[in-house]
């Protein structure tokens, strides 16, 4: 079956192939003809199932471009995937030239007022922004034709059926109504009823839930061995980005301060998260500044990153939906993902029934030792070497490789220099040990601390220096050698108050983000040991 077989127009069909569909997924299949018709719809399927074409490519079918006014709306319960689903919409609708405009809020009403006065013909929005432009009278539905209720269960979730009854007000009775959701709770089905006309219910089945491309494994553990066997997976895999799930924002923050104390580019992103900081954090994902995101199932609601390659269920799945919906963040649009679940002898009862109502197929993964882990970074990094010497990039480096295998035997400066690539400088055994207090490499008397922040937060040393003496008592004059690096800051504590500040600091707040804080690393270069800069695991 292919699109040209729903008998849509050349305008609508050029359109889905610019954008490089060539079959419709299971749910387009069976929703564009239905909808096509007019009639009341609500169609379920998994999250990453092409949901927006399903209902986008009828309704730009539908449209007519010389109709002045909102012709479509559709709710949906982000900000971000509000902006994902206008931009499809406005490739969709490309070649008829029709117009998609996102609303949320959080940002000037102004420049989408005027956006809005130019004319479009689709809206896509938030419903508390929605509404507001309804009182402001800068938006008026009343010849909207279509409304879709768009991730209704996220929707839902957020707390918006009110808003939604509002808006759904101000629209034409004979309006058509669509409803997509990845879950169908009781709830939906109520909104359904009540809003729609004998709606037709299309529903993807769950044997077909779990999107086939994904490698799903899984790992048992002790509680304890989490974060080792997380780290193990990071290393040894190729280069990704992990987006790690956690039951609570205690256990994210937890998570992603050992991973930063381990040296990992790792962020965490939660509900107690500000709007700006979300985007910071989502940002930096983006531009692979970050390479692990720990987050909640809620803060994770709504986020539109492309490009995961593994998804980790650090904490069980509530239910098989959210394990679903998981794991559907990986492996989008047909690239490979990998979906990971840590399982420890009490979750195993819960992993069973989620294995049992998902159908999916999730096979037992052994971790990897740590000379495997070795092993395999070692191999990555032989890559990169023939790389390296392929396109000579190290023409400026001979004069001081003579220099080095002049100075000692050849076989021991490379040997020496993979343990730097590999484990850092210092660290005799491994990078996951825990430092002495004794051992800080401070000033006698003191003791120097790492801690998880830095430029890119914005912090300065007098912030730091307050922030201790404010929580610990300790005067500010006792507290010296403040070094702020990019991504985290050493401290010199007197020696006999470092346990305290280690136990009133980490986990902290400082300038509104939450810092992990740990003994620093005895120096071994300029960047101060702890591995952060010198663990070289982008090698
Ligand atoms: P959902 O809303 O079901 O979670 P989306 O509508 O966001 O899923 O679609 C997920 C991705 O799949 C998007 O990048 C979309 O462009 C792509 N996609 C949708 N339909 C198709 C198709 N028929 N063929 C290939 N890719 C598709
Ligand atoms: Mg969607």
């Amino acid at each position: 079956m292919t699109f040209s077989d729903f008998g849509l127009s050349h305008e609508v069909l050029r359109a889905v192939a610019a954008m490089g569909f060539e079959e419709p997924t299971p749910i387009q299949k069976k929703a564009i003809p239905i909808l096509l018709t007019s009639k009341d719809v609500v169609g379920q399927a998994q999250t990453g199932t092409g949901k927006t074409a399903a209902f986008g490519i009828p309704i730009v079918e539908r449209l007519d471009r010389s109709v002045h006014g909102v012709q479509a709306l559709i709710l949906s319960p982000t900000r971000e995937l509000a902006i994902q689903a206008a931009e499809e919409m406005n490739k969709l609708g490309k070649v008829k030239r029709l117009h998609a405009l996102p609303v949320y809020g959080g940002t000037s009403i102004e420049r989408q007022i005027s956006a809005l006065r130019k004319g479009v013909h689709i809206v896509v929005g938030t419903p508390g922004r929605i509404l507001d432009h309804i009182e402001r009278k800068t938006l008026t539905l009343k010849d909207v034709k279509i409304v879709v209720l768009d991730e209704a269960d996220e929707m839902l979730d957020m707390g918006f059926v009110d808003d939604i009854t509002r808006i759904l007000k101000e629209t034409p009775v004979e309006r058509q109504t669509l409803l997509f959701s990845a879950t169908m709770p009781e709830a939906i089905l109520q909104i359904s009823k009540r809003y729609m006309r004998h709606p037709e219910k299309i529903k993807i089945h769950s044997d077909t839930l779990t999107a086939p491309k994904i490698n799903q494994i899984f790992y048992e553990v002790r509680n304890e061995e989490k974060i080792e066997a997380l780290s193990r997976l990071i290393d040894s895999g190729d280069t990704g980005r992990f987006l790690v799930f956690c039951h609570t924002k205690k256990e994210a923050d937890d998570v992603s301060s050992s991973l930063k104390l381990r040296g990992y580019v790792a962020e965490a992103m939660h509900g107690d998260f500000s709007q700006a900081q979300r985007e910071a954090v989502l940002k930096k994902f983006r531009e692979s500044r970050v390479d692990v995101l720990v987050a909640t199932d809620v803060a994770a609601r709504g986020l539109d990153i492309s490009d995961i390659s593994h998804v980790v269920n650090f904490s069980i799945p509530q239910n098989p939906e959210s394990y679903v919906h998981r794991i559907g963040r990986t492996g989008r649009a047909g690239k490979e993902g990998v979906a990971i679940t840590f399982v420890t002898p009490r979750e195993d009862k819960q992993f069973r029934l989620i294995k049992a109502v998902s159908k999916a197929q999730i096979k037992r993964g052994k971790l990897p030792t740590k000379e495997e882990v070795t092993e395999a970074r070692f191999a990555s990094l032989k890559e990169r070497i023939h790389e390296f010497i392929d396109d000579k990039r190290f023409e400026r480096f001979l004069k001081l490789a003579e220099k080095l295998t002049g100075e000692m035997q050849p076989i021991e400066a490379t040997a020496a220099l993979l343990k730097f690539m590999l484990e850092g400088f210092d660290a005799g055994s491994g990078r996951e040990d825990a430092v002495s207090l004794d051992e800080t490499g401070a000033a006698p008397g003191m003791a120097r601390l790492f801690m998880t922040i830095g430029r890119e937060q914005s912090i300065r040393p007098g912030d730091i220096v307050k922030e201790i003496s404010k929580k610990t008592g300790i005067p500010f004059n006792a507290i010296k050698g403040v070094n702020i690096f990019e991504k985290f800051t050493f401290v010199e504590v007197p020696r006999e108050a470092a346990e305290k500040v280690i136990e009133f600091m980490h986990q902290s707040i400082i300038s509104g983000w939450k810092v992990a804080v740990a003994p620093a690393r005895p120096r071994s270069r300029d960047d101060g040991g702890n591995g952060a800069a010198n663990r070289g695991r982008r090698a």
